[in-house]
């Protein structure tokens, strides 16, 4: 069976999706750990950071870039924000397609997090 962030990619679950193209998703965390919770995914089923390819640093970029946009578009880019890629077992990755958090609309704890 496909993984959930590929089946949320095919339509299969209701998700709030903010934003789509040829390449990448992004959509609300379904539980989400601040007032704006916003996960980016690529189409392309990649695991994590760990099993990226050089072929892939154009898609990553994007996804970095999508956030900032979507900051823009949620209205906390004035006030900050985090984006944060958990990265295998010890990163507290639980699913296991790479995605980038972009979270903030609140004042966020300091680093570490
Ligand atoms: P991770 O810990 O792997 O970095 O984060 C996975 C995130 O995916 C979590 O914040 C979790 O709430 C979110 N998530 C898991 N399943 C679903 C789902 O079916 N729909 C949505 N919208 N978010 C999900
Ligand atoms: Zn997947």
């Amino acid at each position: 069976m496909a993984c959930i962030f590929c089946r949320i990619i095919n339509k299969e679950i209701p998700t709030d999706i903010v934003y789509e193209d040829k390449e990448i998703v992004a959509f609300k965390d379904i539980h989400p750990v601040a007032k704006v919770h916003i996960l980016i995914i690529p189409k392309k089923h990649i695991e994590s950071v760990a099993k990226l390819k050089s072929s892939d640093i154009m898609l990553i970029g994007k996804m970095i870039w999508q956030a900032k946009i979507l900051a823009e578009k949620f209205g906390i880019n004035k006030t900050g924000y985090k984006l944060l890629f958990n990265c295998g077992k010890d990163g507290g990755q639980v699913i296991k397609h790479i995605h980038l958090h972009l979270i903030g609309g609140q004042k966020l704890k300091n680093w570490p997090i």
